[in-house]
């Protein structure tokens, strides 16, 4: 299958990238890894005119720390994060979600601003930067603007980004040292979609959960945070009670649909299931 005509652009920075998305409007899409947009094309769900391609803004590729900040460019690839130190050193998660992304095919070209600002509920990403209270930049013709990944995820397909916005790079808060940290993700082969999956990030206190976050991806029509479920385990030292709470807490608010994956009830129980390994794995790496 072949995608439709379309004209392709490459500007060399932000702003020209947003002077071309202004000009074309609604006939414009951005272009980043291709990875969910050309399949998306050569199926015709998505037809734009323009493909605004930002593969030659360079400032869009870097990973760095400042102060207690990792800031991550939208354009870099999933390969790239599984590589980075500094990833691995400050929010190892990232790093294990990452690794569970497609296939290194895809890990190679797919970047993390297209896997975040996609929109697909199946993504793994978003779940990952909601656990760890990352923030996106945003920027458009009319100027800059940061949205919580907490607050950008609206449906399947709709975000906060408005028409001719572009997300530049993601501001990660760097986790206390010694967190606990883990992303479990059932699927049915190396590849694939999660049927269900779930991050966790967590600090210990005198052996009992101090803080917590989980956020779930692939069991509603955009990722979410579970913060019932969070509440439920912290304070325990995560007994079987803790871990019952947290799963059927979080299972209150799965609403997936029923598809290939498995039917709804199906992918309701492994998201449960997943929400209690991810916490089992993130206390037991977690130091205090
Ligand atoms: C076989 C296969 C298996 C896959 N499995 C998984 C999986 O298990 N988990 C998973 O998470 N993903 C999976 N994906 C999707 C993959 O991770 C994509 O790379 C990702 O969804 C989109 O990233 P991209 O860089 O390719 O973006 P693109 O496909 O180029 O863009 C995706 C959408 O986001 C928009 N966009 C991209 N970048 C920006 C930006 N900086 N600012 C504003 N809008 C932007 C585009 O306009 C488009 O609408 C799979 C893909 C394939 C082909």
């Amino acid at each position: 299958m072949i995608p439709g005509p379309f004209s392709y652009h490459r500007p060399k920075t932000i702003n020209e990238a947003a002077a071309l998305l202004a000009q074309f409007g609604d006939e414009a899409r951005v272009l980043a890894g291709g990875q969910s947009l050309i399949p998306m094309m050569k199926l015709r769900l998505a037809a734009p005119e323009h493909l605004i391609d930002l593969a030659a803004i360079g400032d869009l590729r870097k990973v760095e720390r400042a102060g207690d900040t990792l800031l991550i460019g939208a354009m870099a690839t999933q390969a790239e994060l599984i590589a980075s130190k500094v990833v691995a050193d400050t929010v190892p998660i990232v790093r294990e979600a990452s690794l569970l992304v497609a296939d290194p095919q895809v890990r190679y070209i797919g970047t993390l601003g297209g896997n975040l600002a996609n929109g697909d509920p199946g993504n793994d990403m978003p779940a990952v930067m909601m656990c760890l209270d990352a923030s996106y930049r945003l920027a458009g013709q009319s100027g800059t603007r940061t949205v919580k990944s907490r607050d950008f995820y609206q449906g399947t397909y709709v975000t906060a980004l408005k028409p001719g916005e572009i997300l530049t790079a993601v501001e990660i808060p760097v986790p206390l040292a010694g967190h606990g940290y883990a992303y479990e993700k059932l699927k049915r082969k190396i590849g694939d979609y999660a049927t269900a999956a779930a991050g966790v990030v967590l600090t210990v206190r005198g052996g009992k959960v101090a803080t917590c976050t989980i956020a779930l991806s692939n069991l509603a029509d955009k990722a979410l945070l579970a913060k019932d479920a969070a509440a439920a385990v912290i304070g325990t030292a995560l007994d079987k009670a803790a871990l019952d709470a947290a799963a059927k807490a979080a299972r209150a608010i799965m609403s997936p649909a029923s598809d290939t994956r498995g039917t709804a009830e199906y992918r309701t129980f492994v998201g449960g299931v997943m929400v209690q390994r991810a916490l089992a794995n993130a206390f037991a790496r977690a130091k205090g």
